[in-house]
């Protein structure tokens, strides 16, 4: 519900022309809604128009990329790049190939990515692209091709002073390094260009782990912060079981909670005695298998088909790490019915905009993912620092820098929402922080 005309009259623009484009309207509605007490404070943002433009992307590509399967035969998939703001610094955020990836996906992704961005406190704008090409069931070979292919098109459009790709869903450190083989290749240079590399050709330490150890430092500290306590000792129901979930489920483990669940899209396991981190990395990062092989491997795990029964599974702390939506309002009353305290975003956008209502009205710890899984994308801001310093950092010192960023979100979150009447929503304090610098940032530059 818009209380205030202005944002009422940005939603409706964004409407008429994106109307079809749902998950970037959720995405835009949630933000323009948390900013009402702002613009109410500070006319300066409607006169500069910097809503209008805060919605609108500076440039997008679209493009196709035409490759060569194993038998020979022309496969033709869509590519985008989304360039969204670049207020703050060169456009910053991951590639996404998923079958589900179309304009509005990589769109509202790009939009939470000017605002995560902001908040790690690094000089990034923000971006996100990707494909709908399918990595599931193709081999390596196949693989290569395709981002070989993609990047021949994408090389002209990014930089490591423009923009700056990484990975996300359907791209990791295999993907990664073909793109960058290619991009080296066409671009005739040895650069930062790509985040998320391998640390033989420039990637850092720790990036691999940052979402998720960054999700885990994040959930401490709003728990000790808000209610004086901590993970030690909780029940963890974690979704997914790529590099977010994996990691996440390490460090909550290093910090003293059991992990119950990991899941794919097929279903999950739950394993009472506490989820073997060292398995799931097996099957999923290494052999690329299904879950479903962990029940085979540990007699003390089942597993379930179909991935939402994930949250009936009772927690203290429930952490969704696979993807956008995959938290609905079922879910949240069962999680809320169940004794679950803490629900904090390891993926971008997992909780639907009435499962958020649910847990905020229950009294729950709601961290969204533009804070909470914020680490991943300050990594690689320290990749980029590293890669034109010609330096490489210790593990201990990208971790260590990791922690104090992830804290100082939590608390320029909290302070954000408590200056702006809305004490302890960290939703709306994430939303209000990271639009803040960005917003003042646009109007000190012009139109
Ligand atoms: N895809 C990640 C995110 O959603 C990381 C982006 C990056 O490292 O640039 O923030």
């Amino acid at each position: 519900m818009f209380n205030d005309a202005y944002t009422q009259r940005v939603y409706e623009q964004v409407t008429h022309r994106d109307g079809e484009q749902k998950e970037f309207l959720q995405a835009v509605r949630e933000v323009l809604e948390s900013l009402e007490p702002v613009i109410r404070q500070h006319p300066e943002f409607e006169s500069a128009g910097v809503l209008e433009r805060l919605v609108e992307p500076e440039r997008l590509v679209q493009f196709r990329v035409a490759w060569t399967d194993d038998q020979g035969r022309t496969q033709v998939n869509r590519g985008y790049r989304v360039q969204f703001n670049s207020a703050l610094g060169p456009y910053k955020g991951g590639l996404r190939f998923h079958p589900s990836v179309n304009q509005s996906i990589v769109k509202f992704l790009g939009f939470e990515q000017i605002m995560k961005n902001a908040l790690t406190g690094l000089p990034m704008g923000g971006g996100k692209g990707g494909s709908d090409f399918n990595p599931k069931g193709r081999s390596d070979a196949e693989v290569m091709r395709f981002c070989q292919a993609f990047m021949t098109e994408l090389q002209r459009h990014i930089g490591q002073f423009t923009d700056v790709p990484a990975g996300d869903i359907g791209v990791g450190g295999r993907e990664i390094g073909y793109l960058f083989g290619q991009y080296k290749r066409i671009r005739d240079e040895f650069t930062g260009t790509l985040t998320g590399k391998a640390l033989e050709f420039g990637g850092s330490l720790a990036r691999n782990e940052a979402t998720g150890y960054g999700l885990c430092y994040f959930t401490d500290e709003a728990m000790s912060s808000i209610r004086g306590d901590s993970l030690a000792d909780k029940t963890v129901v974690i979704s997914g079981s790529g590099n977010v979930a994996i990691f996440a489920a390490e460090k909550a483990q290093q910090l003293g909670a059991t992990v119950l669940t990991v899941s794919d899209s097929s279903g999950y396991i739950h394993d009472p005695e506490g989820i073997q981190v060292e398995v799931v990395k097996d099957i999923k990062l290494k052999r690329r298998g299904r879950i479903k092989e962990y029940a085979q491997l540990v007699p003390s795990a089942e597993y379930h088909e179909g991935c939402e029964g994930v949250w009936s599974v009772p927690c203290d702390v429930a952490l969704p790490c696979a993807t956008q939506n995959e938290l609905d309002i079922e879910g949240a009353k069962t999680l809320v019915a169940n004794g679950c305290t803490v629900v904090c975003e390891g993926a971008n956008m997992p909780t639907t905009p009435q499962a958020i209502e649910t847990l905020q009205q229950a009294g729950v710890i709601y961290g969204p993912g533009k804070a909470a899984n914020a680490g991943g994308v300050a990594v690689s801001g320290l990749e980029m620092s590293q890669n034109s310093q010609r330096l490489s950092w210790s593990f201990e010192d990208v971790d260590r820098r990791l922690h104090a960023i992830m804290v100082d979100i939590f608390h320029t979150c909290a302070k954000a929402a408590d200056s702006y009447g809305a004490t302890n929503d960290l939703m709306r304090g994430a939303n209000i922080a990271g639009f803040l610098k960005v917003g003042n940032a646009m109007i000190a530059q012009g139109v």
